[in-house]
């Protein structure tokens, strides 16, 4: 299948080559090539204090995926390298650490359009309209809607995702494709698909080593989860030192679920059997009480902020401040969710609705946005080398253009308001995207995927899914 699907997607375009860049390598592979970023404008990072700061005319050197040096670029011999990117050049680029999205729900790329996100329904309905669809997916449709997914991702900066979905295989495949950094986060109970347990996730666990994306499990529902199979979870993740996500008080429905099955809250549910603490990812988080918000904060449970998500299906409002006062705000990241759930698979949208979400209290600041997008997701996705440029971290590398609606005009002698700028006009494509220190787009052109054939393709396989779901 990956065979056939390369052939299908593979770019027919050649590669457009930079200026002074020395094309000697391939796309494929950056073992032991030396790549210098040179001469940046503006680089946005967090610092070891986890700081916002801005290096101005800076460069990067990498070492085949790793960045090795940051420095100014007046200090840098520019021989011995085998890639160049001048980053002074045309107009001038900003550069921000890969954005990093802490839940998303790829294998539903093939739904946009089918649920509209706005005419009414609530979360519970949309919930319910869902499952008919899943009914009628194939294995090779979740692989192109995996392939669609990561890839409008890519061009909006997302350079890491968090996946949570029932096939691990679609998923995994759709990694492959794009040169994406994905957690693979499958269902370890599904009631559609009998072979999803424990066990098998355990298995998928034990053979990381053969995959490319990072095997996690995921939980859609607490309230459905058996008990037995939550002390197993819990037993696993501990054990692989793994990574489990769930949806938590995402409705009041969910919420009083909960306590009919299980006789407790969520909050209390997890502590039971070993599941609050830093390998627990929760996301939405809507209906809790202060008192549960503490304990979350306390134990470390990494929370996925969606805010789109959210005001769509009338699910809620997250309690930010609570949460801020909590001590919690250092494992509050951003996920973009479905294509059900939100209009564009982008951060930067996300980022500017959490500013406007929270604002009848006090105003999100936009350094701290900046955290939600880079280092704070790092943080709970437990990825200790991603999220800020700095040496030893992975070459994870959002390139945007300098001279740009969104960037001009800005205060030059006050580089926060380029910051500022970027997030508010939000909604923009990468010129350039570094991942694992290669570049999976050049020019705003994917280097792997021709995207022409890819949206033809995407198409055919939703028109023929509205044909089996209406039973045609
Ligand atoms: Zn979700």
């Amino acid at each position: 299948m990956n065979n056939e699907l390369q052939s299908a997607l593979s770019p027919q375009h050649q590669s457009i080559d930079y200026e002074g860049e020395h094309s000697r390598h391939s796309i494929r592979d950056v073992n032991g090539k030396r790549t210098l970023i040179h001469n940046a404008p503006f680089i946005f990072t967090c610092d070891e204090y986890d700081k916002v700061q801005v290096l101005q005319n800076h460069s990067i050197i990498i070492d085949g995926d790793t960045i090795t040096a940051v420095l100014p670029a007046s200090t840098v011999n520019l021989d011995n390298f085998d890639i160049v990117y001048d980053a002074g050049k045309r107009g001038g680029t900003v550069l921000m650490p890969g954005f990093i999205n802490t839940h998303a729900h790829s294998h539903m790329y093939l739904m946009r359009s089918a649920m509209m996100l706005d005419e009414g329904e609530s979360i519970d309905e949309t919930i319910a309209a869902m499952a008919v669809w899943q009914q009628y997916e194939t294995e090779e449709a979740l692989i192109f809607a995996a392939i669609g997914d990561i890839t409008e991702q890519q061009k909006s900066g997302i350079t890491v995702t968090l996946s949570h979905g029932p096939s691990f295989d679609a998923i995994e495949t759709g990694t492959v494709m794009t040169g994406h950094t994905t957690i693979n986060a499958v269902s370890a109970v599904s009631n559609s698909r009998p072979s999803n347990t424990p066990e098998m996730v355990e298995r998928l666990f034990s053979n990381h080593a053969h995959y490319v994306s990072i095997p996690a499990v995921s939980l859609h529902y607490l309230y459905k989860t058996p008990t037995e199979a939550l002390k197993k979870i819990s037993n696993l993740v501990e054990r692989h030192d793994a990574l489990v996500t769930f949806h938590m008080a995402e409705s009041v429905y969910v919420a009083e679920e909960t306590v009919k099955k299980h006789g407790i809250r969520e909050t209390a549910l997890l502590e039971k059997y070993g599941l609050l603490n830093e390998h627990s990812l929760a996301s939405h988080v809507l209906h809790l009480t202060t008192e549960e918000i503490h304990t979350l904060a306390k134990s470390h449970v990494g929370i996925a902020h969606l805010p789109t998500s959210n005001i769509i299906h009338k699910s809620g409002t997250f309690k930010f401040w609570d949460f801020e006062e909590a001590g919690a705000f250092p494992r509050i990241s951003l996920g973009t969710d479905s294509v059900v759930s939100k209009n564009r698979l982008d951060l930067l949208t996300e980022a500017y609705q959490t500013r406007i979400s929270h604002l009848y209290e006090r105003t999100v600041k936009f350094s701290s946005l900046f955290k939600m997008l880079t280092s704070n997701g790092a943080r709970v996705l437990r990825m200790s080398d991603r999220g800020r440029i700095a040496p030893g971290f992975k070459a994870d590398i959002n390139f945007w253009k300098l001279k740009d609606r969104g960037c001009i005009p800005y205060d030059q002698n006050e580089p926060m308001t380029l910051l500022g700028n970027i997030i508010t006009h939000g909604g923009r494509t990468v010129r350039d995207l570094m991942i694992n220190g290669r570049f999976i787009i050049k020019n705003r052109r994917h280097q792997l995927v021709d995207e022409s054939k890819l949206l033809g393709l995407l198409q055919t396989s939703h028109m023929e899914m509205r044909k089996r779901v209406a039973g045609k």
